[in-house]
């Protein structure tokens, strides 16, 4: 094989309770990549359509978790790559973690699978790296694995899947509104209460078992987060009427996915799931910010060949 299409979804990031920690793989919204071995050594991305981002190798993610897995390996040649984003960059959805995941994963297929998943991650960490100044692994975790991801330790790099209810879905609303990933970053307190810690390690546990035992319920109540949402939200105008408007609607739980500005709301079926997405467009149109809206299941399998 030389050459290979691949769809690269996007991925929920610090979903609430779960911030820093816990992913999630989409399937309806995602790149699309074509990877091919080359004799010629080194990376190009030859085509790349959709979003304006570089073409250089190092200033591309694509290009740069592609050279850390180069550096790894063994091979003697090289790839070329080409990205059809459909992720708009800095929405909040992992669209940098989709290229640097879908380089990497197209690579190894094209290799014969030298590398483990776990190492997948932590070459897609290095795109990561150059997309935010963060190695982290919460977006490309879930787009390598599928479905949702728990890093639990970066020191040994230790990701757990995490299985789902078969009628989990996801509604992400995106407001056409820039929030700075140094502003979302820099409200960040560094410090907790006890009392904090305890009811934030309670929801993520409620959460991890509602996911395993397919109890919504429990998945809805421990969609909660008392120490980033509540600072964060204040950057992203009408959130805390999408939220109220989406759980109205049905949704099990709504929270900011990434650092913003997208919204998520988790809901049983899919019906619910569109239901909650009119509910949350209405609140963009009142205020008069555009808006794109996905509606997807939970994607079981992550990066996937088309
Ligand atoms: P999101 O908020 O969707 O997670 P990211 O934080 O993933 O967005 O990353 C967007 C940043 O990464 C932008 O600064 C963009 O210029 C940079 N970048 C470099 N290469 C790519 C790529 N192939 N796809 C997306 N973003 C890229």
């Amino acid at each position: 094989m030389r050459e290979i299409r691949v769809f690269c979804p996007a991925t929920i990031a610090n979903i609430s309770c779960g911030f820093d920690v816990l992913g999630v793989a989409l399937d309806s919204v995602g790149d699309e990549m074509v990877v091919r071995k080359v004799s010629k050594k080194g990376i190009r991305i030859t085509k790349l359509t959709g979003q304006d981002l570089p073409l250089e190798a190092k200033k591309n993610v694509a290009g740069v978790a592609g050279l850390a897995l180069l550096e790894a390996s063994d091979y003697d040649g090289g790839f070329e790559i080409e990205i059809y984003k459909k992720i708009k960059a800095g929405s909040g959805i992992g669209s940098s973690a989709a290229s640097s995941t879908g380089a990497v994963w197209a690579m190894n297929e094209l290799l014969g699978r030298p590398f483990s998943k776990i190492e997948l991650v932590r070459f897609a960490m290095e795109g990561e790296r150059l997309a935010s100044g963060v190695a982290h692994a919460d977006n490309v975790a879930p787009a390598l694995f599928g479905g949702f991801t728990l890093v639990r330790s970066y020191n040994p790099l230790d990701v757990i899947s995490i299985p789902s209810p078969d009628q989990l879905y996801a509604t992400v609303i995106h407001p056409q509104i820039e929030v700075k990933t140094s502003d979302s970053r820099s409200v960040l307190r560094t410090k907790i209460t006890l009392a904090q810690g305890i009811k934030q390690w309670g929801n993520v546990g409620g959460l991890i078992a509602g996911l395993f035992t397919n109890d919504y319920d429990l998945v809805g109540r421990s969609l909660e987060d008392h120490i980033v949402e509540p600072i964060r939200s204040i950057l992203i105008p009408g959130f805390d009427n999408v939220k109220s408007e989406a759980l109205n609607a049905g949704a099990l739980g709504c929270g900011i996915s990434g650092s913003g500005p997208s919204i998520f709301a988790f809901c049983k079926g899919e019906a619910i799931a569109n239901k909650v997405g009119e509910s949350m467009k209405e609140v963009y149109q009142d205020i008069g910010i555009d808006y794109d809206v996905h509606v997807s299941k939970i994607n079981t399998k992550g990066i996937r060949v088309i």
